[in-house]
């Protein structure tokens, strides 16, 4: 079958090398001071958008021990690929969801007292041990135990039997923003989580908190693993920069399918919101919001054709988009980049979520399944 003119190439390649630029500087940095934390590498969300699949199979070839993912069903899907790494499921479970943890080997985390007196039942009617990641709240405000309340609300799981604590985490909220006083608070919070765990004679194997941000703004919340996500992908959430050389994974391309000129006044799209100032040239792009990309990036975003940015202007529409040309010569079957890079010019996720006011997980996780996604 034949490929669409748009599409998205994913590179596992780069994937894997944005891995191990990520291993390579967590060891780096520890290397004076003991062990270098362990990498769970997060493929929630069809692994960001580049398809959970492939994207496991490859962080499995390059060396990583655990994946996580969203739920279960996520996780289900990795094990029928292929996946023989451990998968921790971050979600809530359902009643209904258990049996999968047990017939495609997973780890649950328990989030609340229920889901933990669920899981101990449903193991102890299979007879069967579950290992187990304990999520504690200190300030999110999701899911997890409550920081402050352990002593009440921990020993009925930690006694439940055949439930073994494998691990203790906690997510930050504001791990994106410097100067939000949440973090600090956070971390201090899960500190004394810590030592109270401790003093209860609880010792998980392994404790994380550290998603992207997080990980690259302070090593103190590095602990014994590293959960990132974003940075896999090769997208650096904002504000924060890194030294770490990441590749950026996804490229989508797309043709020129039409060209043409338009008069002085005369309009272009739904809604005529393009005018044309003086004869400008338009070219047809079949991509528009059925592939999941974004009304609001006429107007505000770019794309590249022949290694030059073009404004994306008109409206998107639901199976095209146009741009304004002017000055190039462009013919149909021309190539079009609307994320990635093409000869000297890129145009990042970050800058395109900027421009219409949103996060790169969200551009990411939008592009349609439409989209098919080309691995590289
Ligand atoms: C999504 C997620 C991550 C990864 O976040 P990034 O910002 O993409 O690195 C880590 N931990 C948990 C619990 C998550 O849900």
């Amino acid at each position: 079958m034949s490929l669409r003119s748009t599409h998205a190439d994913v590179n596992l390649t780069a994937l894997q090398a944005n891995y191990r630029a990520i291993t390579s500087f967590l060891t780096s940095e520890r290397s004076a001071a003991g062990t270098a934390p362990g990498v769970i590498a997060v493929v929630k969300a069809n692994a960001y958008g580049h398809g959970a699949e492939r994207v496991g199979l490859a962080l499995q070839e390059a060396g990583a021990a655990v994946l996580a993912c969203a739920d279960i069903e996520e996780a289900v899907a990795l094990r029928k690929a292929g996946v023989t790494i451990q998968v921790l499921v971050f979600g809530a479970l359902s009643v209904s969801d258990l049996g999968g943890v047990f017939e495609y080997d997973l780890t649950p985390t328990i989030s609340t007292p229920a889901a933990g007196r669920a899981m101990a039942a449903e193991a102890v009617s299979r007879l069967r041990p579950v290992l187990y990641h304990l999520k504690i709240d200190t300030g999110m405000n999701r899911l997890g135990f409550r920081h402050d309340n352990l002593r009440r609300t921990l020993p009925g799981l930690l006694s439940s039997p055949r439930l073994e604590l494998d691990a203790v985490y906690t997510h930050f909220a504001t791990a994106d923003d410097l100067d939000h006083p949440l973090f600090d608070e956070q971390r201090r919070r899960f500190d004394q989580v810590l030592a109270e765990l401790e003093s209860m004679g609880v010792r998980p194997r392994i404790v994380h908190a550290a998603n992207s941000a997080a990980l690259l703004r302070d090593s103190r919340v590095w602990y014994d693993m590293v959960r990132p996500g974003l940075l896999l992908y090769g997208v650096v959430p904002a504000p924060l920069a890194t030294t770490v050389t990441l590749e950026p994974v996804m490229t989508i391309r797309s043709r020129i399918v039409a060209a043409k000129g338009i008069r002085r006044g005369e309009s272009v799209g739904y809604g005529a919101r393009f005018v044309a100032d003086e004869p400008r040239t338009i070219a047809v792009v079949p991509a528009g919001y059925a592939d999941g990309l974004d009304l609001r990036l006429a107007g505000r975003a770019a794309a590249l054709v022949g290694g030059r940015r073009v404004p994306i202007v008109g409206s998107v529409c639901m199976d095209m988009m146009t741009l304004d040309v002017t000055g190039l010569a462009v013919n149909p079957g021309d190539e079009v980049v609307i994320i990635g890079g093409q000869g000297a010019a890129s145009i990042t996720v970050r800058e395109v979520a900027s421009a219409i006011g949103t996060i790169p997980y969200e551009l990411l996780c939008r592009i349609g399944s439409r989209i098919e996604r080309v691995y590289e």
